[in-house]
């Protein structure tokens, strides 16, 4: 059977490293047929819409999809494709392994984690009330008068919404990841010491979630404590759930201990459907020169064969990046000792070896 899969190769460093990646996917003998769309700063500059209709109506119907990344301008009204894409399609899962494969330069070898990270809430609700906005203002006369909560007139207020449905619904995700890929631990992070009634929630749905699934073990971790023991003995964990902003700061922090950005994997999961990407961005100052490292997006590509149920194929297609990155011959700058290392090879090189690994 062929999948139908939306490719969106986004901009910068993007199409290289969506290219690279499609071939590898392709010489796993999964067949797929590729719905191709654009999104980023290029089809802006063209049509003066990051995200054209297309593109959105594409993933809607084949319910899958594999992105590279795409650029966010600073302050020119353009919305991020990624935060469109997730609210659009309601992708409220982010899941993010983090494994330090053999051969990666990493002062934590041991780590072996998979990151759940809601996607939806929390303070990238992106409810915000700018310092001497009229809306600010009215907020602040509210929290004052009736509510015996003043707070600053010079400051800036986001608010953090976390919910019941929400929390429960991201647990639930990541106990079934755990379940799915024969994982036996899940650990959920907060900070419900300080906010009470927002993580303190998360942590209670967390707790009720766990009492569905005993074949599981479940334990509870203050987001700083967290860090430190991440680092400390990073062994000591294996699928760790987060509400949105600690899972976006720890994604990194994982990225870092496994190697760095150009490893990191990444997919957003939504009930309507799932999108796989990798965590970093589009790294424009290398566009065009087929030198960045795209195992990050390989690595969301296994993650796509995985979600497709071509289980086969991606362990396959895990195990020779896995093998190419152990070899360390043919790897890209990132990977080397020095980063002007003369022996690096460019990002189609390193799909080259890969092929060929798997094909042996
Ligand atoms: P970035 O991740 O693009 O790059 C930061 C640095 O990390 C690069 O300069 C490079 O040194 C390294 N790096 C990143 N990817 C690499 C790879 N595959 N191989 C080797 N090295 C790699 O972060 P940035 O510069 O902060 O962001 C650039 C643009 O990407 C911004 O517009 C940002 O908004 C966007 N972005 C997009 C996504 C996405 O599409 N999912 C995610 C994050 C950032």
């Amino acid at each position: 059977m062929s999948h139908e899969i939306t490719f969106i190769p986004g901009d910068g460093t993007g199409p290289e490293l969506a290219e690279a990646t499609r071939r590898v996917l392709e010489a796993t003998g999964v067949e797929f047929s590729w719905d191709e769309h654009p999104a980023g700063v290029d089809v802006y500059e063209d049509e003066g819409n990051p995200f054209p209709d297309r593109t959105l109506d594409s993933i809607r119907r084949t319910g899958v999809g594999i992105k590279g990344p795409t650029t966010t301008p600073v302050g020119s009204g353009f919305r991020s494709v990624n935060v469109l894409l997730r609210k659009e399609l309601d992708l409220y899962a982010c899941i993010r392994p983090c494994k330090a494969y053999e051969g990666v330069r990493t002062r934590f070898p041991e780590t072996d984690i998979v990151i759940v990270r809601e996607n939806t809430e929390d303070l990238y609700a992106g409810i915000e009330f700018e310092m001497g906005s009229e809306d600010n203002a009215k907020l602040r006369v509210f929290l004052a008068d009736e509510l015996d909560s003043p707070v600053r007139e010079d400051a800036g207020i986001s608010i953090k919404p976390i919910s019941e449905f929400g929390s429960e619904r991201i647990v639930e995700a990541a106990f079934a990841y755990a379940a799915e890929n024969g994982r036996t631990k899940v650990t959920a992070a907060h900070k419900a010491n300080i906010m009470k009634h927002t993580d303190g929630l998360f942590l209670d749905v967390a707790r009720r979630v766990a009492e569905r699934h005993p074949e599981i073990e479940f334990e509870d971790r203050i987001i700083d404590n967290l860090c430190n023991q991440l680092v400390s003995r990073p062994e000591e964990y294996d699928v760790i759930v987060l509400p949105n902003l600690y899972g976006d700061i720890v994604s990194d922090l994982g990225a870092g201990m496994i190697g760095g950005l150009g490893l990191a994997p990444g997919g957003n999961i939504g009930t309507e459907a799932a999108m796989f990407e990798a965590t970093h961005g589009s790294a424009p100052k290398y566009k065009g020169q087929n030198k960045v490292n795209p195992t990050a997006l390989m690595l969301s590509g296994v993650l796509m064969l995985r979600h497709l149920d071509e289980k086969d194929a991606a362990d396959r297609m895990e195990s020779a990046i896995a093998e190419v990155i152990r070899r360390g011959e043919k790897t890209t700058y990132d990977m080397k000792p020095t980063r002007d290392d003369p022996s690096a090879v460019g990002t189609s090189e390193f799909a080259d070896a890969v092929i060929e690994e798997m094909n042996q």
